[in-house]
């Protein structure tokens, strides 16, 4: 598959008061054409961090990429003035989130919005935008979309707000879109349908899609490939499939076990023992030490690169390494 985005070794610091962190810390990662990909990890592994490098939306004076390159069809994106930036995002990507209240300008009419945007990316009329609006709203399912085009963002539901968010976003379809978490505020049938929604236009419109999620039903039912951030770094990457039904990390398969099984009496989501680690001070070898049930003592000492296990499939771990046994028999 041809690559639309490809993300080389990105690293992405922050300034704290306790001192510079490395939210990302060497990041790879590619998205097809009309692919989507997961980005998966617990909250603070940088997974939002590594959009907001991609889309240059890092916080001003705090968090900046320090290295790497973000390829977006074979450009280096990280060269480009903010004036080409400010026209790639929207026009070419597009980012929705959690909270569309934190996007949508409470005092304008939800149409305004969208005809604004539509205005401002194919340079067409007030006329033919305020149309481009409400066919937008048809699109993603807005039952009577002139009334809703008249309102104000607070008079809608969260899954309607969230409706008109994508359809904010793909007014100007955008060939990425980057959906940071875009359904975990939304109930269970309202998620549903929103990421149905998220499907059907990926399918009309041939839109690749970089999906952060938390959330592993999210990824079973959106992504193709997935990789999976610990502590500012991907642990492994592999394709759907394989995710659920051979994960190599112990990082994933705990993740994995921590999902309420079908058909069991658990009623309570396990969760991986311990914390993730202070970004100040980083374990020396491998990240993921401290809350693996495999460490030994050489995962105390030795860093793991991500290495190829099998084909298309990547892990960190030097379980899974050459050698591994010997230092360890
Ligand atoms: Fe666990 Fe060692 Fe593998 Fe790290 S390298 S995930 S500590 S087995
Ligand atoms: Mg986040």
């Amino acid at each position: 598959m041809a690559q639309l985005l490809e993300v080389t070794n990105l690293r992405t610091e922050f300034k704290t008061a306790a001192g510079t962190i490395r939210a990302v810390d060497g990041v790879d990662l590619s998205v097809g054409k009309g692919e989507t990909l997961g980005i998966v990890g617990e909250s603070g592994c940088g997974k939002s961090i590594t959009s907001l490098s991609i889309m240059q939306l890092l916080p001003k004076g705090l968090g900046k990429v320090a290295a790497g390159e973000v390829r977006f069809n074979g450009e280096n994106m990280l060269d480009f003035s903010e004036r080409k930036m400010r026209s790639i995002r929207g026009n070419e990507m597009a980012m929705i989130f959690q909270e569309p209240m934190t996007s949508l300008n409470p005092v304008f009419k939800i149409g305004k919005q969208i005809a604004e945007s539509a205005r401002y990316h194919h340079g067409v009329s007030k006329h033919k935008a305020k149309d481009m609006a409400v066919d937008m709203l048809t699109k993603v399912g807005i039952p009577r979309p002139e009334k809703v085009a008249a309102s104000y963002p607070h008079e809608l539901s969260g899954g309607m707000r969230q409706r008109v968010m994508i359809a904010m976003a793909m007014v100007c379809n955008p060939k990425l879109l980057i959906a940071d978490e875009p359904t975990t505020a939304l109930d269970v049938t309202i998620q549903a349908q929103i990421l149905d929604l998220m499907r059907e236009l990926q399918k009309s419109e041939g839109t690749s899609i970089l999906m952060i999620t938390h959330d592993l039903g999210v990824v079973a039912e959106m992504c193709d490939r997935v990789v999976i951030m610990y502590a500012g770094q991907v642990v492994e990457e592999t394709d759907v499939k394989t995710l659920f039904k051979d994960p190599k990390h112990p990082y994933t398969q705990s993740l994995l076990a921590s999902l309420p099984q079908l058909n069991s009496d658990q009623e309570r989501l396990a969760s991986i023992p311990g914390q993730v680690p202070n970004p100040l001070d980083m374990p020396q070898g491998c990240r993921f030490a401290p809350r693996c049930q495999y460490a030994k003592e050489i995962c105390r000492a030795e860093a793991p690169e991500l290495t190829e296990v099998e084909p298309g499939h990547k892990s960190r771990c030097l379980l899974q390494q050459e050698g591994y046994h010997e230092y360890t028999a």
